[in-house]
């Protein structure tokens, strides 16, 4: 998990997201009326923020692993925030799945774009843990079972991940020169927002001192 930033509201959000919430209000058996948060311009903003992977357990989004709009806050849970721009964002459909419509306002679930998620997680190898005493954090890495057998596909992805990082470390280590240079750049793109399961890369980094 990383800490994200919200982009600006696309336009045809702005414009519509009032009336789009009284129209789904009134007939919540629409798909049209519901279904409005996954227009071109609102799902392409949330793919770009995201850098194109779940703001949970940054899985990339793709054929491999589809994902879809996700409400932090579960539209059961308040209707109102449906189409808020602030409660929309992307995860998986393994993530999506295990969130469903978990809720607790004492015990909230970790919020990528609110304060330092970064740092209340810890990566253990491809298994997630969670700061001792943080019972969101917990909670999170417990209901996405991003610590759990379960999740074996994803495990196994990240366990790939960080073979291909081990390998470019051991070459780093092994050259001098110019090539040491491009394989310290290929190292520090795996640990970028923008790399898949970055924040674990970033941890393994760490670990190694680069
Ligand atoms: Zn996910």
């Amino acid at each position: 998990m990383r800490n994200l930033d919200k982009l600006p509201i696309p336009e045809v959000l702005n414009d519509n997201w009032i009336q789009w919430t009284e129209q789904y209000k009134s007939d919540k058996t629409s798909a049209t009326k519901k279904y409005r948060y996954r227009h071109s311009d609102i799902k392409s903003t949330l793919v770009e923020e995201t850098k194109s992977k779940c703001a949970y357990c940054e899985s990339k989004i793709g054929h491999n692993t589809p994902g879809d709009v996700e409400h932090k806050t579960p539209s059961s849970v308040n209707i109102d925030l449906h189409f808020d721009w602030t409660n929309l964002t992307i995860a998986c459909t393994e993530c999506n799945r295990r969130k469903l419509t978990y809720f607790d306002a004492q015990k909230p679930f970790l919020d990528p774009y609110d304060g330092d998620v970064e740092n209340r997680v810890i990566h253990l190898g491809p298994v997630v843990g969670w700061q001792p005493g943080d019972e969101p954090a917990e909670i999170s890495v417990r209901t996405l079972e991003l610590h759990d057998n379960s999740r074996a596909g994803l495990i196994k992805r990240k366990i790939e991940a960080i073979d291909h990082l081990n390998n470019l470390v051991a070459r780093y280590h092994q050259v001098d020169g110019v090539m040491k240079e491009l394989l310290l750049l290929s190292i520090q793109k795996l640990k970028s927002k923008e790399a898949e399961y970055s924040g674990m890369l970033k941890a393994v980094c760490d670990n190694y001192g680069i």
